[in-house]
């Protein structure tokens, strides 16, 4: 690796094999290393290149709606949502954004620019993506405000409300819709609408829908999402949003956003021939690699928790799948994870050497906490040892 090692937190040694037995497990954010596997075995399968006079203007189409979306990388996340199915892209616009924490505020500043009275009120049903409240407040700006938890919102004639859903939600991992009475416009947040996280049973086709490359393929880093948008008045606020933020987004990184989701995409090239072949191929495509690794990280952190008196989780209901052809159950990128006994469930984990977000964050109760599912094998590994132990010694109370 270029000389360059470093091993995985909470690991030392030559070869990363040594456990530091004291150290604290992060698992308060979501950071997608999971992937990082895959990408490992098969980093030759995708590459991105520019040369020193390529991709150097600000512009990409001054024509398009979004001026700044490279057309490579709106034909591929066409062809991604075609491919899995799960969302509609034709009759709407593409926006992209440096991650799809630009695309919320983005949409939350399109659509309360249009709005009739102004300050917006904010809603999300709790218990909601704890990014929403500050996202929203952070400029105290006189558009928007928000204005807490969906399921206790009343509309009046006098305010008007957007709605964010997260569907699947972070951090619970169900399937959701609005709960307001649908007379104000809604944000679908759809990050975790893949089928490594959750069957799709069908494609999403709101108003306003938004994906990250984040949680699709755990390429956090490279801060590329996309909206797709069906109003062009919306389509062009949220474009004007990021020109004036940032005139616009990083070219390299949706150029090399636009080779991973190629590269994905042909490895599914033969998806007919092979569909029902699941488990031999389950290392060569990033869907099937992010399943198996879901389905075993969960039935991992089941077991360990075991029929303790002390910790659950919620079953997932499971539907059909249309990408994967068959029943699958939801493994979501969070455990959300209630604490039976103890009314503080983060600081019980934090004394156990596992740092997760307490349930306040998301408009819930401390009894609950939010865990990332997502995080290296081996570290994985180590919490679930730990979650073991913190079972076994709570039946012993
Ligand atoms: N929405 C949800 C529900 C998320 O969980 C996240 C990442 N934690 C985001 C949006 C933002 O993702 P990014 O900015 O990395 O695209």
């Amino acid at each position: 690796n270029g000389g360059w090692c470093q091993c995985y937190s909470c690991f030392t040694g030559s070869i990363c094999s040594e456990i530091i037995h004291d150290c604290v497990i992060n698992f308060d954010h979501g950071d997608p290393k999971m992937f990082e596997k895959y990408w490992s075995l098969h980093q030759n399968t995708v590459s991105a290149v520019l040369r020193g006079n390529e991709r150097m203007s600000y512009f990409s189409d001054k024509e398009a709606v979004c001026w700044f979306l490279e057309p490579s990388l709106a034909m591929e996340i066409k062809l991604m949502h075609k491919m899995i199915g799960n969302a509609v892209t034709e009759g709407h616009h593409i926006v992209v954004g440096t991650g799809s924490s630009q695309l919320i505020s983005a949409a939350l500043y399109a659509l309360s620019s249009l709005a009739h009275h102004r300050p917006v009120d904010v809603v999300s049903a709790s218990p909601f993506y704890s990014s929403y409240p500050p996202m929203t407040n952070f400029l105290e700006s006189q558009l928007h405000h928000w204005a807490g938890d969906a399921s206790s919102y009343k509309t009046s004639g006098q305010n008007a409300y957007i709605e964010l859903v997260t569907s699947p939600g972070n951090p619970d991992g169900m399937i959701h819709s609005a709960v307001v009475d649908g007379t104000g416009p809604v944000i679908y947040d759809l990050a975790y609408y893949w089928p490594h996280y959750t069957p799709i049973t069908e494609a999403a086709d709101y108003d306003i829908m938004l994906f990250t490359v984040s949680k699709t393929t755990g390429h956090a880093g490279t801060r590329i999402g996309w909206a797709l948008v069906r109003d062009i008045e919306v389509a062009k606020k949220m474009t004007k949003y990021i020109e004036l933020s940032t005139i616009g987004v990083s070219k390299d990184s949706q150029f090399r956003t636009a080779q991973i989701l190629k590269g994905i995409r042909i490895s599914y090239s033969d998806k007919a021939e092979n569909s029902r072949e699941y488990d031999s191929n389950s290392q060569r495509r990033l869907f099937h690699f992010g399943y198996e690794q879901m389905d075993l990280r969960w039935r991992q952190l089941r077991h360990a928790i075991g029929n303790s008196q002390c910790f659950s989780v919620v079953d997932f209901p499971s539907g059909y799948c249309q990408f994967f052809e068959k029943n699958t159950r939801a493994h979501p990128a969070f455990a959300w994870l209630y604490c039976e006994m103890d009314e503080d469930c983060h600081a019980v984990f934090k004394a156990n050497g596992i740092l997760t977000r307490s349930g306040l964050h998301f408009g819930s109760s401390r009894k609950y906490i939010r865990i990332s599912m997502l995080d290296h094998d081996n570290v994985f590994q180590l919490f679930i040892d730990r979650v073991h132990q913190m079972a076994s010694s709570c039946h012993k109370k």
